[in-house]
């Protein structure tokens, strides 16, 4: 059996174009252009390059832009009043701090200071308790995004059993309450957790958060499961050259799972894609506007 691979560019591509849809309506019908502020401290060659990407992206769907480039040596008193700035303008509607931040800045302090409606990584405790809860909230990309591809495969997970591994407060966390939210019955497993692979070998669906390389391998997927790979792991193969590969040993799981997503072009250029959604949400529902539906993908 060879797996069928869920195409992330392609369902990014598609959702990007939903989102541009969205923004073009709220622009047309309401005079309200979606405006995402991105900042960056310092030049981190990894950061410059995602902070391009999302630049390019958010213009791309017809929304607004708006770089902050400042210095490695920023204080954290400026950027907690750009932050404040940012708060306060109306036409932001989105405010995403690139990390890391230089380790002079406490990087918890500025993410605390965002006003957590404009929230659209999804990381301040705020929405992290609504999501917890049940309520409203702006969730992670990362975690977003895989749903979107489970979705693909399955369009309800109601009732099935899905194994997250890795607990982290950006993806394995946020991931299991939005598992929750689909009625689908959720185990997290860890570092510590015992016998891991008879563990994984229970999920319908697996979720790979670890940033270990290849650590899942074919006896730990149930025949025909559905595979969301999250990991980025930069190898050096026996010809001396790099490449990326996930936390999935891709090649032999392939031969066991369903469904699985390659690494990388797969959840990778979702999470901008659920960047873009999460702007479009914080705009309408800063104006008090019902936010556009995004987490069906179109079969
Ligand atoms: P963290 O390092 O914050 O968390 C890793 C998690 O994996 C921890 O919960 C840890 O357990 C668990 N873990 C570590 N080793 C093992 C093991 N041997 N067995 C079981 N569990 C283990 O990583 P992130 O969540 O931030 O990222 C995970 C991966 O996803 C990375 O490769 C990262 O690059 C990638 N990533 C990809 C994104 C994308 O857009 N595609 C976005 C974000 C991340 P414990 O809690 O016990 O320490």
């Amino acid at each position: 059996m060879t797996a069928r691979i869920i195409d992330g560019k392609t369902i990014a591509a598609e959702l990007r174009g939903r989102v541009a849809d969205a923004a073009h309506r709220l622009a047309r019908d309401r005079s309200l252009v979606p405006g995402l502020a991105v900042v960056l401290v310092g030049s981190n060659p990894a950061s410059e390059v995602y902070v391009g990407s999302k630049t390019k992206a958010t213009i791309g769907s017809g929304m607004r832009s708006f770089d902050h480039r400042l210095p490695e040596t920023t204080s954290e008193a400026e950027l907690l009043k750009l932050i404040g700035r940012l708060n306060a303008d109306p036409v932001v509607h989105g405010i995403l701090v690139q990390l890391p931040l230089p380790a002079h800045i406490d990087a918890q302090k500025i993410l605390y200071a965002i006003d957590p409606a404009k929230d659209v990584d999804g990381f301040h405790p705020i929405n992290a308790g609504h999501l917890w809860a049940g309520l409203p909230a702006l969730a992670p990309c990362t975690p977003l995004g895989c749903i979107i591809l489970a979705k693909t495969v399955y369009p309800s997970l109601a009732g099935l059993e899905a194994v997250v591994i890795g607990r982290s407060n950006i993806v394995g966390k946020p991931l299991i309450q939005l598992l929750l939210a689909e009625n689908a019955t959720v185990t997290v497993s860890h570092s510590k957790t015992e016998h891991l692979p008879a563990v994984c070998r229970r999920g319908d669906l697996v979720f790979a958060a670890v940033g270990r390389a290849e650590m899942v391998r074919r006896d730990w997927i149930k025949p025909d499961a559905v595979v969301i790979d999250v990991g980025i792991n930069r190898v050096t193969g026996p010809d001396g050259k790099s490449r990326i590969v996930g936390d999935v040993a891709f090649k032999e799981v392939s031969e066991v799972a369903g469904a699985i997503t390659p690494v990388p072009g797969g959840v990778g250029p979702m999470t901008i894609a659920c960047l873009l959604a999460n702007t479009v949400r914080a705009a309408c529902a800063l104006n008090g506007l019902p936010a556009p539906q995004f987490d069906t993908p179109v079969q």
